[in-house]
């Protein structure tokens, strides 16, 4: 049962809660807090705080995952008239690669001091994970030739696309991990905007639909060995724990007030 934040400052309730491990790190608070790019030796000196302060456990850092909801000036983007659907997440990384490649250096070089995973967020294809690959062994390649140390982190990607979910199976075989993102999905499975509380009432995410997309991504990951875990918020959704536990998930990952409530209850489950 692993936790998820959003700044650095929640480690401490991460810590008191007794998560064991961050399943994410959404990494975006360090672009949006500011006004201009974070440095490499920043985002190296944050994530590093963040995994020698975890001693070992997990931490899954996403990367960068503006555009949509989360907004940052000096990225200039062009305004859109559908930013859910539009230039956000992976899409900017790999259409801006100098800006993913400051991030990687930084994971890479961070996950010398701790146990790092990386994970790619708003994934649909396949081929946007091998030039995820191709970026990354450039990466790797200039640390070498730099002689800068790095570590070699497990890498996984967010499943929170309908089209991420279908092709569940061939990714599986691309990555060592499969976060479920359950906002997301739950958005684009039901086509309802998870920002417009007019459609609260239809936005459910108990919706068979949704629930048979994590029962596949499950299935097809386990079949390629990937483990796979759940970081929307439904994974904090007690009515939800057992499904999840019987449909095989490996991991849920929620806000740390969550973290001793739900163990409890895994606890009574498995007593019963
Ligand atoms: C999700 O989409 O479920 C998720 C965890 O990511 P975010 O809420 O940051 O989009
Ligand atoms: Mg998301």
């Amino acid at each position: 049962l692993y936790a998820n934040i959003g700044n650095s400052k929640d480690l401490a309730a991460v810590l008191q809660n007794d998560a064991g491990g961050i399943g994410l790190f959404r990494s975006e608070f360090l672009y949006l807090e500011r006004e201009t790019f974070p440095t490499e030796e920043e985002q190296f000196q944050i994530y590093r705080t963040v995994a020698e302060t975890m001693a070992g456990k997990p931490v899954i850092i996403r990367t960068l995952d503006i555009g949509a909801d989360k907004k940052c000036d000096y990225f200039e983007m062009e305004p859109e008239e559908n930013p859910a659907m539009g230039c956000r997440a992976i899409r900017i990384c790999l259409t801006r690669p100098e800006i993913f490649k400051t991030q990687l250096r930084a994971l890479f070089r961070a996950s010398a001091f701790g146990n790092i995973s990386i994970m790619y967020p708003m994934i649909i294809s396949v081929e946007e994970v091998h030039r995820i690959k191709e970026i990354v062994a450039e990466v790797k390649q200039e640390l070498t030739e730099q002689g800068v140390a790095f570590g070699e982190p497990k890498q996984g990607i967010m499943i929170e696309t309908p089209a991420a979910v279908m092709i569940s199976d061939l990714l599986a075989e691309e990555v060592d991990f499969f976060s479920i993102g359950t906002n997301d999905l739950t958005q684009y499975t039901l086509a309802i905007d998870r920002q417009n509380s007019k459609l609260d009432n239809i936005y459910d995410s108990h919706h068979p639909a949704v629930l048979r997309m994590i029962q596949k991504t499950i299935e097809n990951g386990h079949k390629a060995g990937c483990w796979v875990g759940i970081c929307g918020e439904l994974g904090a959704d007690m009515t939800l724990t057992e499904t999840f536990l019987k449909m095989g998930i490996d991991e849920l990952s929620v806000s740390p007030t969550f973290v001793l409530p739900i163990r409890k209850l895994i606890r009574e489950m498995s007593t019963k």
